[in-house]
């Protein structure tokens, strides 16, 4: 297993402006308020001083809407309550309930944030149906641009805090310099995925499947991928290769792999684990509805592999590969 060389903080004060780096099709996300991530029935930390805020935005008595933590860290009240179809006790027809005092997950929720001594990254989680369907806008050629802070009232936002590593390992006794680890990315997000044949395609599938820790589970690939793959994706597929790139391209920028031991490596390994991942699923999307691929199917494949690779699957055995 891979071993983290930055850690997981919040910080909300710098000394210098900074400077926050987009994938350019990502740049005009902005909520539309799906309900996608309030309806997932994750547990939503709440921290202590959104406790206040949303009691009187909410109107109800504690008990109905925050579950005490248990041996939780002290940045962290409780969890919000879950209705019983799993959807956050304060969604409804009309959206969020608390939306201007909800929790700084939700308020960072799709944003996947790197930070290092070069600024703030960000890529998106695509299981946000809005997301999703920024891969489908035309954009080109791909660029990493700059642009604002994702989350207001956040300098830096939360995400996996490198600023005090050392640049990514270009091999595994070379570091990179800041100025050609960003050459690389700029040149990297304009590759094309590598189109792994199926049966590597397979195996880069199950060892991202068998990723998610327990309880939690995903299901196997498919059977028979080579002949749904034939019927009904592969008429299709050349004319979603752009929304494919701009996928390879959201795992390349901001990628918390990056600061594992294997550095540029890892970053290449995960990315190439989507691309498969994306494939495996896609063929799930077109089986189950019975139908040769479209923009819908896609973007469904596109949301539940984000789903696996963003929100359930462990990122240390993720990068690790599977060669173990
Ligand atoms: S607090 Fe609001 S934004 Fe957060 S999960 Fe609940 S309904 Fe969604």
């Amino acid at each position: 297993m891979a071993k983290d060389r930055a850690k997981v903080k919040q910080v909300h004060i710098l000394a210098a402006p900074v400077k926050t780096f987009w994938l350019n099709f990502h740049l005009a996300y902005a909520c539309q308020h799906s309900g996608a991530c309030c309806t997932s029935g994750w547990p939503i930390p709440v921290e202590p001083d959104r406790v206040i805020p949303i009691r009187s935005l909410a109107a109800r008595r504690d008990e109905e809407w925050l579950v005490p933590a248990v041996a939780a860290p002290a940045d962290v009240a409780g969890t919000l309550a879950l209705q019983a179809n799993g959807h956050c006790v304060f969604h409804g027809d009309t959206g969020c309930g608390v939306y201007a005092s909800r929790p700084a997950s939700c308020s960072h929720f799709p944003y996947v944030c790197l930070i290092d001594r070069r600024g703030v990254h960000v890529t998106l989680s695509h299981f946000c149906p809005t997301a999703a369907s920024l891969l489908f806008a035309p954009e080109a050629p791909i660029a990493i641009v700059e642009g604002p802070s994702p989350v207001a009232g956040f300098d830096v936002p939360e995400g996996l805090d490198a600023r005090e590593s050392l640049p990514p390992l270009r091999s595994p006794d070379r570091l990179m310099t800041w100025e050609a680890f960003s050459n690389w990315e700029r040149a990297e997000v304009g590759k094309q995925p590598t189109a792994p044949s199926l049966a590597d395609a397979a195996v880069l599938f199950e060892h991202a499947r068998v990723a998610v820790p327990a309880p939690w589970a995903w299901a196997p690939a498919p059977a028979d991928l080579e002949r749904t793959w034939q019927m009904l994706v592969a008429p299709a597929w050349p004319r979603f290769a752009p929304v494919a790139q701009r996928y390879r391209a959201a795992k390349v920028v901001a990628s918390w792999a990056a600061y594992t031991d294997e550095g540029l490596a890892a970053v290449l390994r995960v990315a190439d684990a989507a691309d498969a991942v994306l494939r495996v699923e896609t063929i799930r999307q077109c089986m189950s509805a019975g139908r040769v691929l479209d923009a819908d199917l896609l973007k469904q494949a596109i949301r539940h592999s984000d789903l696996l690779l963003v929100h359930y699957a462990d990122p240390s055995v993720l990068s690790s590969g599977t060669k173990s």
